[in-house]
């Protein structure tokens, strides 16, 4: 079984990048540890930059389009903007199978339930240990996620920077699925370091917190449980399931490849340390691998540096600068709060980014050159920020 290239696991990464492969018509294998269709603890937010971003139409598998935005602090709901064009919400066990599916659809071979364990270079080419087989390949992409078995196994990102964080699916009564059934919440006062999120699914809602630093299991939990308990709408819900997971904290200039194998998102530390978000920058690597691999196969002697310069040059540097962010918001929490609230410059430029009008970079520089409008607009309505206990204030 010998294969142009074999991509190690089917998230977005991994199976964007097969897709669009197979589109060029080299001959690909996804393996993926877990049977498909499979749960993954994520929000599920799909902004438009990540849509327009994936190279097949998922509206099939798409839950809901966000129509609303809360930002909340603690608890108390301090702004509700309303949304439009901006994000979607979807369950990745739908998204990721039918990314999968499109991948086979397009002609890449997947072989899932078979987890890779050792990878080994064999006369110029790899060959790839599963617990049932072994294939070989020319070039191996890790595309494993943030616990990435194929760069232990290649000497790559031995000392990744990760976050992590927790989720619950829960589940509510049908009068709050219907009042905040399409609103997204973010809630910067939740945790040190991190922020807490509600985002809601057709028959549910997805709660969870995120810290920029890595965090104890027990700690997280109990961040979780208060975040629930201060948010009202959650007073009755019922925890379906709760789980954690990782999150990279890209913007570090780590090598993503090592002679026959390279990284693709989280498994290339490439997710953004301010929203906690990973699909986007795993969907960007993939494009950038499907564009670069053709020559890296012909390449003699073999070189996938280009792969790395590109990524650092097009995501990375980014994820640099969302770090900076994420820097100023987690340690200023309150203070970047009121100033979301009360100015709608600043809207503009932090749901721009989130959506993706706005790079991380030109957030941060238009955040700079507009400073002495939005510190006007802080202090003009200031007033909004104020009230205790507030009531959901429209923005419009
Ligand atoms: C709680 C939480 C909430 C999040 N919310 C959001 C959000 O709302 N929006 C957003 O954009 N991002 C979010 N993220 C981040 C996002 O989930 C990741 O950035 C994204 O999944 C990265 O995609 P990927 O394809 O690189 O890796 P993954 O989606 O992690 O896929 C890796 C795949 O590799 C498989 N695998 C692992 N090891 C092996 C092996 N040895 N052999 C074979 N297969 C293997 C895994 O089973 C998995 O299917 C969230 C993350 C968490 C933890």
């Amino acid at each position: 079984m010998d294969y142009d290239v074999i991509i190690v696991g089917a998230g977005p990464a991994g199976s964007v990048l097969a897709y669009l492969l197979a589109k060029r018509s080299l001959n690909v294998l996804l393996i993926e540890k877990e049977t498909l269709p499979r749960y993954k603890p994520c929000g599920g937010g799909i902004p438009l930059k990540t849509l327009r971003s994936l190279p097949v139409d998922v509206s099939p598998v798409l839950e809901l389009e966000a129509r609303w935005g809360i930002l909340s602090y603690s608890g108390r709901h301090m702004l509700r903007v309303p949304l439009k064009n901006f994000g979607w919400l979807a369950m990745r066990d739908r998204l990721d199978y039918f990314l999968a599916q499109e991948a086979v659809k397009a002609g890449a071979m997947l072989m899932d339930g078979q987890v890779v364990y050792r990878l080994e270079e064999e006369d110029g080419r790899m060959a790839v240990h599963t617990s049932k087989d072994t294939c070989y390949t020319r070039l191996v992409v890790g595309a494993d996620g943030v616990n990435s078995k194929v760069a232990v196994c290649s000497g790559l990102l031995q000392n990744r920077e990760t976050g992590t964080a927790l989720e619950a699916e829960v589940e509510v009564s049908h009068a709050i699925l219907e009042e905040y059934g399409s609103t997204v919440i973010f809630d910067f006062g939740a945790l040190e370091q991190g922020y807490g999120w509600v985002f809601p699914k057709s028959d549910h809602l997805s709660v969870g917190v995120f810290c920029a630093r890595s965090g104890s299991a027990g700690n997280m939990k109990r961040q979780l449980e208060r975040f629930i308990s201060q948010q009202p709408m959650l007073n009755n819900c019922r925890i379906i399931t709760v789980q954690g997971h990782r999150i990279p904290l890209g913007g570090a200039f780590h090598p993503l490849h090592n002679g026959r194998v390279l990284l693709v998102g989280d498994a290339a530390n490439l997710a953004d340390a301010w929203i906690g978000e990973g699909i986007y920058h795993a969907v960007r690597s993939a494009h950038i691998a499907a564009e670069e691999i053709p020559s890296i196969l012909e390449s003699s002697p073999f070189d996938a540096s280009r792969y790395t310069r590109r990524v650092h040059a097009e995501i990375v540097y980014e994820l640099k600068a969302a770090r900076r962010f994420a820097w100023l918001v987690y340690n200023y929490p309150w203070q970047c709060s009121v100033a979301l609230t009360c100015s709608p410059k600043m809207q503009k430029i932090v749901f721009g980014n989130i959506r993706g009008d706005v790079s991380p970079r030109n957030m941060l520089g238009q955040l700079l050159i507009t400073s002495p409008q939005i510190l006007y607009e802080v202090l003009r309505n200031r007033k909004l920020a104020s009230l205790q206990h507030m009531k959901t204030i429209e923005v419009r």
